[in-house]
């Protein structure tokens, strides 16, 4: 029997969906990527500590992934098992007063909902960004001054072997788009986030506004991963981008968005191989004309 037919029969076992040759394309906002050998969405932490402990005993790389929203996956898929917290792996409960615990496969929009219905405030910067909660714990999201370090209270997760754990805020490391899960290889399970309480009328104008915010300036039209590029010290990479004369610069279907330079976006068919080549376009002209170095903020996979 080879792995996935294994990995396949284990998954029957504990009662999770695995799919085979699944195209990445599909879970990923640039609707970008080949094919996954193994693809799972378990729905609990035991079945991801055994997957993961499976995936150990067997070699197999793998990789967690959320929504996928800041992803670029190679045109030839990923060869391994990707473990992906979505919606089955979403639940939320007050605890206390003022924190939420959440798992990690609830998207950021639920878990603003949740906090705005419970009239808490403090997750209102985060309405919009479309990510997973294990994934904007994985990146440090932020946006419009806020950011995921300034609610975080601890984080549950399992390290490679399937062993859980837990880290404080003061062991998370976070710093502009970082977390302490870029260095160790842990499976982000759930986060304790500390909120306050709120008027509802003025969160809600708050989640209003920078919605709106987001749907003048982004090319939410289109598929993409975000903001490219990560934000240089002393500069905007969108401005830089600009001025660098690169708006609307194409190559094959990923184009730099006429909207905001700073969202390299798919125009319609953009593979890999295109956004990779227009990133070092855009690095290469930018670093020419202006003298930064741009620093990806999409991840590769
Ligand atoms: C239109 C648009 C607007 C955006 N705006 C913003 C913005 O304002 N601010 C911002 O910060 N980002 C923004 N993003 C980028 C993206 O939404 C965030 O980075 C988000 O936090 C990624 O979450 P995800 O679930 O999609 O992660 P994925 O893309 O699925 O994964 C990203 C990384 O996190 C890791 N990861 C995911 N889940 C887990 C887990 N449970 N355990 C361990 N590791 C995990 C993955 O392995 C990968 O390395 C935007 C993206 C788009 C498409």
């Amino acid at each position: 029997m080879n792995h996935w037919k294994e990995l396949s029969a284990l998954c029957r076992q504990l009662g999770c969906c695995c799919k085979c040759d699944e195209p990445m394309s599909l879970h990923t906002s640039f609707q970008i990527g080949g094919p996954a050998d193994a693809f799972v969405d378990p729905s609990q932490e035991s079945q991801i500590a055994a997957i993961l402990q499976f995936a150990k005993q067997k070699g197999i790389p793998w990789r967690v992934v959320g929504k996928g929203s800041n992803l670029l996956v190679n045109d030839a898929g990923y060869r391994g098992l990707i473990i992906h917290l979505g919606e089955a792996f979403s639940a939320m409960a007050l605890k206390g007063d003022t924190m939420i615990e959440v798992q990690a496969g609830a998207s950021l929009a639920q878990l603003c909902w949740f906090a705005y219905e419970h009239g808490l405030t403090g997750l209102e910067f985060a309405w919009g960004i479309p990510g997973s909660v294990g994934g904007a714990v994985y990146m440090n999201a932020g946006a419009y001054q806020g950011e995921m370090q300034q609610v975080v209270r601890s984080v549950h997760h399992l390290d490679c072997n399937g062993r859980f754990g837990e880290y404080e805020l003061d062991e998370l490391d976070f710093s502009y788009r970082h977390s302490i899960y870029h260095d160790v290889k842990h499976t982000i399970l759930s986060t304790v986030v500390q909120l306050s309480h709120g008027d509802p009328e003025e969160i809600k104008a708050k989640m209003d506004d920078y919605m709106a915010r987001r749907k003048s300036k982004q090319p939410l039209e289109y598929p993409s991963a975000g903001s490219t590029f990560k934000r240089p010290q002393g500069g905007y990479a969108s401005a830089l981008i600009e001025q660098s004369g690169l708006k609307g610069v194409r190559v094959g279907g990923a184009m730099v968005s006429q909207k905001h330079s700073g969202f390299l976006i798919n125009a319609g068919g953009a593979t890999c191989q295109d956004v990779l080549d227009l990133i070092k376009v855009v690095q290469k002209t930018v670093q020419e004309k202006t003298g930064f170095q741009l620093e990806c903020e999409v991840e590769r996979l």
